[in-house]
């Protein structure tokens, strides 16, 4: 059993408060340094972010700036309206920019699509990530299927697909690679699906960590946007948050079909990126960054795939198979998943997210994500560390 000192004890139960006025998320991390100052974070793998793609963006906003036109013109001009936006965006992703809707994050997409587009019985997939069962706009019944931990919490499409017909469900959501556990759906599986509900009012794809899978470390990003152009009822959401390490920017957005985009527009959303998040948007749209950041992307692969391969190999702890940025792993040796949590973040510094608040999973679990090289050697060193003074 982990043990704490009165004064780790104290630090633990103001982060539990913190915790418990974020609902179903994870407390800012300014907040939690502001609110609770004895607490040093020298390795956040909470937030899921690509830390190489963070630094690539930083060092190109660093430098633009410094021109006092460029900083102004983000400051003191409107943004460019969604449809503006979606313009170059579309054309980086080989679609028609009329089937494009910018999101003020995914969130705003998921919000949208879940208030505007999903009627009747939603498909949900547990575990997932709770907004697309907490959104759900009143009217909607939400529906279950649960991945199985006896079967490393995988995808299985046919039964997904059985499931849906047998519960009537008019809308599925998919989140591919799915957050918590990172299981993965190839590109086959995601047609076969689509193929088999064409007739369901919106198959909702989430494609957050898309970036990641090691599928696509030697070639082309497999994401289904482009099935929106034969699938009509296919909706994709994408956040840049993850990928490009860039959450407080807020830059998402969602591949529909012309009526359904049209729809959500005529609700507003003219302005709804800022500034940054459109100088952001041209950036990923722009050759050579699209170039330095592809480098990076598959690099991040390799490291991600070791680490959680060196996580796996710790005794008293499983590793579930990931394709995204991140690994659930479940404690065995009878540690429970909040006081490892507290006690890594409490006293080695290393931020990881128990997984105890999450529907569909029981057992003691814990989502680490993957940082950088130097990083991640902390983590697994601070995990053995944990674990071997409590087998
Ligand atoms: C983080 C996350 C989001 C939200 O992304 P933002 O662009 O930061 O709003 C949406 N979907 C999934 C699956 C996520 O993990």
């Amino acid at each position: 059993m982990i043990t704490f000192t009165a004064k780790e004890k104290s630090i633990a139960d103001r982060i539990k408060g913190l915790k418990q006025a974020s609902g179903s998320h994870s407390p800012n991390k300014g907040t939690m340094l502001r609110e609770i100052p004895e607490l040093h974070i020298k390795v956040d793998a909470c937030f899921l972010s690509n830390p190489y793609a963070n630094e690539l963006f930083l060092k190109r906003l660093k430098k633009d700036i410094r021109s006092p036109k460029i900083f102004k013109d983000i400051i003191e001009s409107y943004p460019s309206q969604n449809r503006a936006i979606a313009k170059p965006l579309a054309k980086h992703l080989g679609v028609p920019p009329e089937n494009l809707f910018i999101g003020n994050g995914a969130i705003e997409v998921i919000q949208a699509v879940m208030h505007r587009l999903v009627k009747g019985k939603l498909l949900v997939t547990l575990p997932t990530f709770s907004s697309y069962y907490e959104f759900a706009a009143p009217g909607t019944e939400v529906i279950y299927n649960y991945l199985k931990k006896e079967n490393n919490f995988l995808w299985d499409v046919e039964n997904f697909i059985k499931t849906a017909r047998e519960k009537g469900a008019n809308s599925v959501i998919i989140i591919n690679p799915n957050n918590p556990d990172g299981g993965y759906i190839p590109k086959a599986g995601i047609k076969r699906i689509c193929d088999e509900l064409s007739d369901l009012d919106n198959i909702i794809i989430d494609e957050s960590f898309v970036h990641f899978p090691t599928e696509s470390a030697a070639g082309e990003i497999p994401s289904a946007a482009k099935l929106v152009a034969t699938h009509q009822n296919v909706i994709v959401i994408k956040s840049m948050s993850k990928d490009f390490g860039i959450a407080g920017v807020r830059a998402g957005y969602g591949v529909m079909n012309k009526a359904k985009a049209a729809e959500l527009l005529r609700n507003g959303f003219l302005w709804n990126s800022s500034g940054l998040a459109e100088y952001f948007f041209r950036l990923y749209t722009e050759k050579d960054f699209s170039r330095s950041y592809e480098k990076i992307r598959r690099n991040y692969i390799k490291v991600t795939q070791g680490f959680i391969k060196t996580l796996g190999n710790i005794t008293g702890l499983k590793t579930y198979p990931s394709q995204a940025n991140f690994a659930l792993i479940e404690l065995l040796d009878g540690t429970r998943a909040e006081d490892a949590v507290l006690k890594l973040l409490i006293s080695k510094g290393i931020h990881v997210r128990d997984c105890g608040d999450k529907r569909g999973l029981s057992g003691e679990f814990i989502r680490v994500a993957s940082r950088t090289k130097k990083e991640n050697k902390l983590i697994v060193s601070a995990f053995k560390d944990l674990l071997s003074h409590h087998a």
